[in-house]
């Protein structure tokens, strides 16, 4: 709830040591079990920063966490381990995830020893051998005594899943978890995280820059700009009834076979790059792109409006159930 994060730049001496690259403002969303939530934006966005804080690699510089309802007492110690053990991370690459010069036997005993999870060495086997086809690495007595350089992308991708899974963790965010792997894999991996996320009721957090993608994977897409949280809801809604202009841009750029190319004028925002994050733009952050800014856009960032079937966004063209509040303004179009 109200997630945010600054990193102080204290250490360059060619800036102001007051200065912060301001990455995170005001974020708040849920996770639930068994339902998949894509976090969609460009680089730069806040998305990473959003997963690390969960993750609790970050500290967040304010706001709340709350973990099975109850708010988690931030700080090193116990409580970060437990919490650790049901929050687990998959990293975008599975090249630098795993370490070249251990086995993944030995990557995947670490957890299930750390966490008790094994009581002698057979015992270890079996469940090292069961994590394995439960990834579909099979036969997986193949792959087990096999070191990282002797697998494909693909399959370390598996690997470091099989490894969060030896927790049982109850959260899975998954930051990008197929951009740096081959297109002809991507789907594999998908439907292996959905299948997880379906049999284990893990609440997975997917990290993307493809909304296309987030539409076939996950029940609730949340979209960000350059920090802030912008539109939410649905997968369905978001995707086929986009109202921030920001969430219509990014659908603009996704390629679609079925969408019929319009004809005449467009309202679409100007394409361009996410702002520097040093000194953010006031108010809502897309303003400078945005066709359809208002005075007020500039002076604070808007509320959030729900617009019906756990649809909702940030921007101040709505209000009242969807409808636009300012004269001076035209809806975008859908
Ligand atoms: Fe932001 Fe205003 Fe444009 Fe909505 S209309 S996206 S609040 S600049």
């Amino acid at each position: 709830e109200h997630l945010k994060k600054d990193f102080p730049l204290r250490q360059l001496n060619i800036l102001s040591p007051a200065m912060a690259v301001h990455a995170v403002e005001d974020a708040s969303f849920a996770l639930y079990p068994g339902r998949a939530t894509a976090l969609v934006g460009e680089s730069g966005s806040g998305k990473t920063t959003i997963a690390r804080m969960l993750a609790r690699l970050y500290e967040p510089t304010s706001g709340t966490l709350n973990f099975r309802g109850d708010p988690v007492k931030l700080g090193r110690g116990a409580d970060l381990a437990s919490y650790r053990r049901h929050v687990q991370l998959v990293f975008q690459d599975p090249f630098a995830s795993l370490n070249p010069v251990h086995s993944i036997r030995y990557h995947l005993s670490r957890p299930l020893r750390i966490y008790g999870h094994a009581r002698n060495r057979q015992e270890e086997t079996e469940q090292i051998l069961a994590l394995l086809r439960r990834v579909n690495l099979t036969p997986a007595e193949q792959f087990i005594e096999k070191y990282p350089h002797q697998l494909s992308g693909g399959q370390r991708q598996r690997i470091a899943i099989a490894r969060t899974l030896a927790v049982q963790p109850e959260v899975l965010l998954a930051d990008e978890p197929v951009s740096m792997l081959d297109v002809s894999i991507r789907l594999d991996i998908l439907n292996l995280l959905r299948r997880l996320k379906d049999e284990e009721q893990l609440a997975l957090l997917y990290i993307t820059h493809d909304i296309a993608s987030a539409r076939y994977f996950a029940e609730e897409t949340l979209v960000m700009y350059a920090g802030q949280m912008v539109e939410g809801g649905p997968s369905e809604e978001v995707t086929q009834r986009p109202k921030h202009p920001y969430t219509q841009l990014l659908l603009s750029a996704a390629p679609d076979p079925t969408r019929v190319k319009s004809k005449g004028k467009t309202d679409l925002p100007a394409r361009g790059e996410i702002p520097s994050l040093i000194k953010p733009p006031t108010g809502c952050r897309f303003h400078p792109r945005c066709p359809h800014a208002m005075p007020v856009c500039k002076e604070r960032f808007p509320g959030r409006t729900d617009l019906g079937n756990g649809h909702w966004t940030n921007c101040f063209l709505y209000g009242d159930g969807g409808r636009p509040v300012a004269s001076n303004a035209s809806a975008p179009k859908t």
